[in-house]
């Protein structure tokens, strides 16, 4: 899964619009910002084999620090940790630890049976990658459903453009469809490092829209 794990960044500025988007684009994405950097490191690995799933090309068949079910735990935990540390905030610290955590199950859903339970072993997935039709329609429902939440309790500040999220949205969803009908990645390591660029660039086109953007509730001019 990739656009789709944006949703539940939206549904977290709902709880509580303190916590900057760009760190909750960041949070959901955490277990595969390690794993893109694990695997470039040659810490977790994964064989590019074309036709693998309907889906993707990947061979998912080490990643334990990064996608098991206690490893994922582990990183939310640290997250909640770090970010409370950094702003004093105990709620905002525990939504973005949920954010991080929101991976997982969201891999669970397509992921082939890949994701551990415990270190490499005992691994689960419902497959939904297989049925490429229903995997855009579960990420676009995610990505699009949590930023019409986001849209509704906040409001464009006067000056800034109203659509430049949606088209964001839209944008990244259009490249995960040209992943799907694309060729695959020329090798691990330049995946890994497309990736990693992409969740960073993605977030920080994020951090410099969100600012075009309020809390509703404050809107009292
Ligand atoms: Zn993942």
């Amino acid at each position: 899964m990739f656009v789709g794990h944006y949703g539940p960044s939206f549904l977290a500025k709902r709880a509580d619009q303190s916590v900057p988007l760009w760190v909750l684009f960041l949070a959901v994405q955490l277990m595969d910002v390690f794993w893109a950097l694990f695997v470039f490191l040659g810490i977790e690995r994964v064989r590019i084999v074309p036709g693998f799933t309907k889906t993707n090309p990947l061979d998912l068949y080490y990643m334990p620090y990064t996608h098991s079910l206690p490893g994922a735990l582990a990183w939310a935990v640290a997250a909640a940790i770090v970010y409370r540390l950094v702003t004093g905030s105990g709620k905002g610290g525990a939504l973005v630890g949920a954010a991080v955590f929101s991976h997982w199950p969201l891999d669970l859903l397509v992921h082939r049976p890949d994701l551990a339970l415990w270190d490499n072993t005992a691994k689960v997935g419902l497959g939904l990658w297989d049925y490429p039709i229903l995997t855009l329609a579960l990420e676009g429902l995610l990505v699009f459903g949590g930023l019409a939440v986001y849209l509704g309790v906040t409001r464009t500040r006067p000056g800034s453009r109203p659509y430049s999220l949606p088209t964001l949205a839209a944008v990244i969803f259009v490249l995960q469809v040209g992943m799907l009908v694309g060729p695959p990645p020329p090798s691990d390591r330049a995946m890994a490092a497309t990736a990693l660029l992409s969740y960073f660039a993605i977030a920080g086109v994020v951090a410099w829209l969100e600012r075009g953007r309020q809390p509703r509730e404050l809107a009292t001019e």
